[in-house]
């Protein structure tokens, strides 16, 4: 009974004249109960709205994909103009380089471009790096990649500088002008030189060999056959030796009968397009006695006669 007829007097009490602190924890209380009662609402809402905000993340995630496919679509070539050979070509970068190595005094033009104007230095610092502007390089061209001139192949500069037929005269002047230089230096060594001489294999077909070198008062000479190549990799000079002994060496037997002369060695000579001179060129040299200074004229010409065929095929107009 006590406590009956004091409980209403302190609920009274709480309700009229109660302290800051006790209102407070009435609040507290009724917010907790609220709580209680509101609980699974609160946690429905807390979940649908980490829902909603998960689900607006993903939204957002992807329409910044597809935003980025579609700049990307814009930025690039379509699959079609990207597949295949034009993979291809972006692999080809920094082919070759590997043989300005073998003689570096080929490579001084570069710090002293004494013998070449300023615009065939330019060009051939592009020619080096293989950044000319041709259409094998990305972003060169909206018409494809496919060479200007004879469409058949891709525009490299090895296409360009070895195999293009719109140039192929100039190329022909380039391996005359590389064929006779080393044919004159051999003579002013005092060798007999016969260019150009035409024979018959032992098959019985007619080749032509690009010269014949008698050292004198010697039964002994040489085939050779020097070639401009595009410079591709570190064993294209041996594999050029071994393709021109390969061709040549039916018609030894022809030679040594025409001249009586005893042993012949077949001698493939290459030269980089872009001038790099490999260590087969450099032995040949030293064997006859020819200095670096026309090792070096070898290796200007041959990269001036490129420039020219690169200018021929950019800019000539019909
Ligand atoms: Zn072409």
């Amino acid at each position: 009974m006590m406590s009956q007829g004091i409980t209403p007097a302190v609920s009274g009490t709480k309700r009229t004249t109660g302290s800051k602190g006790e209102r407070s924890a009435t609040r507290d209380s009724k917010r907790s109960r609220s709580n209680e009662k509101d609980a699974p609402l609160t946690s429905q809402v807390v979940n649908s709205t980490a829902e909603a905000l998960k689900i607006g993340k993903n939204i957002i995630v992807k329409i910044g994909k597809e935003k980025f496919k579609l700049n990307e679509q814009e930025d690039r070539p379509s699959r079609l103009e990207t597949s295949g050979k034009e993979r291809k070509v972006e692999k080809q970068k920094g082919k070759g380089v590997i043989l300005y190595k073998e003689f570096t005094p080929a490579n001084k033009w570069i710090r002293q471009p004494d013998h070449l104007t300023s615009s065939e230095w330019r060009l051939a610092l592009k020619m080096t790096a293989n950044v000319c502007p041709l259409r094998a390089i990305p972003g060169r061209s909206r018409d494809g990649n496919h060479c200007r001139r004879c469409v058949s192949e891709i525009e490299t500069l090895g296409h360009v500088l070895g195999a293009c037929p719109f140039s192929e005269t100039l190329r022909n002047s380039r391996h005359q002008r590389i064929r006779s230089m080393i044919a004159e230096a051999l003579r002013k060594k005092g060798l007999t030189v016969r260019e150009e001489v035409h024979d018959i294999s032992q098959e019985g077909s007619c080749r032509r060999i690009d010269m014949l070198a008698i050292p004198l008062g010697s039964t002994s000479a040489y085939i050779i056959d020097p070639t401009v190549r595009f410079e591709a990799q570190e064993q294209q000079p041996t594999e050029v030796h071994s393709e021109k002994c390969r061709i040549y060496e039916p018609t030894v037997p022809f030679y040594l009968e025409k001249y009586h002369l005893t042993p012949i060695e077949v001698v493939g000579l290459m030269v980089g397009a872009r001038g790099t001179i490999p260590r087969l060129f450099v032995s040949f040299c030293k064997k006859f006695q020819l200095n670096n200074d026309f090792i070096r004229d070898v290796s200007l010409a041959a990269i001036r006669r490129s420039l020219a065929i690169l200018k021929y095929h950019l800019y000539f107009v019909s």
